[in-house]
């Protein structure tokens, strides 16, 4: 009997632990106390922890947690961020949101993140934050940012929805710009069980801001001193999230070793495998590799009923959401090629070996 292949098992997942979520979702329930319970701080004091940062904030996703991030450094109308074409549509969403305009860098071929070596020439006096994106779980080029970035004085954000446990020289992701931005939506490496995020850093005042701004701008209960939003961490998350940080390790392992056979079984010369690049360990948050006839590839895998992701189809800066942007076709050309050939495959703890050879025979057969 074959289990049914998944692109993300949640559900397999729970199976596993699902007595110690079961109680500590029960002794939430049993207390009564949904918003900000003790668990929430707990959580925050593990991740911190974790992470060997100072202060972690719960909030309620990982794009509030750029919000936020944005808010606590006043970003707003006038302002520019620069940060990549190549993600989630929320690093670009928060950004326009807040009346800041996005600038676009492109992306290196290799890595799918920023390349630092135009960074400088993106800045202007209007630029008020980078936000690099380590995506698909590997590190964004972090020392080479910080050094444009500190030396104009620009705060980093550092958007970590991808890459919970990476680390980069030694160092967290999370942990080396001025705010990092975790997302703990279900398929992320660490998930709970519906939305949930978390800010990080090292800076006593922005710690104190990002815990007011969360809580509707309020310290004091009907006593509001800034701007605020209501996006709290759930208890009942923040319950999931400690039974699942225990193992956050261990699955990203685990995620490292379905990579390494996924290359094994995909050496070809008209694929280009996930790079690792030095310096910096990957935990596969997702597994993309590039192919020629993409769009091809996916519709013969849908009808061989094999998961897969595109991620992402359309860079940011060609969404029809920020058209008023001003970027046109031809405006950042790597990010465009990689968006026309990247394919991800099934990547979660519960793949077997037995899937990896289904998907990967059946890759390979469409190419021969
Ligand atoms: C998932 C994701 C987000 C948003 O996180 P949510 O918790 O879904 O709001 C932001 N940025 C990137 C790169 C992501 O992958």
């Amino acid at each position: 009997m074959n289990k049914p292949i998944h692109m993300v098992d949640v559900v397999g997942q729970y199976a596993r632990i699902r007595d110690e979520v079961d109680e500590a979702v029960r002794k939430v329930m049993d207390s009564g106390r949904f918003i900000l319970g003790p668990e929430v701080g707990e959580l925050e004091c593990r991740i911190a922890g974790y992470l060997d940062v100072k202060y972690a904030v719960g909030c309620a996703s990982g794009t509030d947690a750029l919000q936020v991030a944005m808010m606590a450094l006043g970003i707003g109308p006038g302002d520019e961020v620069v940060t990549t074409p190549f993600s989630f549509v929320a690093t670009t969403e928060t950004i326009a949101l807040l009346g800041a305009r996005p600038v676009y860098l492109d992306i290196q071929p290799g890595s799918f993140n920023i390349d630092p070596l135009t960074l400088e020439t993106a800045i202007t006096p209007k630029t008020k934050a980078i936000i690099p994106v380590h995506l698909y779980g590997q590190a964004a080029d972090m020392d080479e940012i910080m050094a444009v970035a500190d030396k104009h004085h620009i705060p980093v954000i550092e958007d970590s929805a991808q890459a919970l446990g990476a680390s980069y020289k030694g160092k967290k992701v999370c942990t080396i710009g001025a705010i990092g931005c975790i997302s703990f939506f279900p398929s992320k490496n660490l998930g709970c069980f519906g939305d949930g995020g978390m800010l990080t850093t090292n800076d006593e005042e922005l710690w104190k801001k990002l815990k007011v701004i969360v809580s509707h701008g309020s310290q004091t209960r009907y006593y509001h001193e800034v701007l605020g939003v209501n996006s709290r961490l759930d208890t009942i998350q923040a319950a999931v999230l400690k039974v699942k940080l225990q193992y956050l390790d261990e699955w990203n392992e685990a995620r490292r070793k379905f990579a390494a056979r996924y290359d094994e079984l995909l050496t070809h010369p008209r694929f280009t495998l996930p790079a690792r690049i030095p310096d910096r360990d990957h935990i596969f948050h997702q597994y993309t590799l590039r192919v020629p006839d993409r769009d091809r590839l996916a519709a013969h895998l849908a009808e061989q009923k094999i998961p897969h992701g595109v991620y992402y189809p359309v860079p940011l800066h060609l969404q029809q959401a920020f058209a008023d942007a001003g970027f046109g076709r031809g405006s950042f050309p790597v990010a465009e090629q990689a968006a026309a050939e990247v394919i991800s495959l099934p990547m979660h703890t519960e793949l077997t070996d037995e899937q990896q050879k289904v998907i990967t025979t059946t890759i390979r057969k469409f190419y021969a």
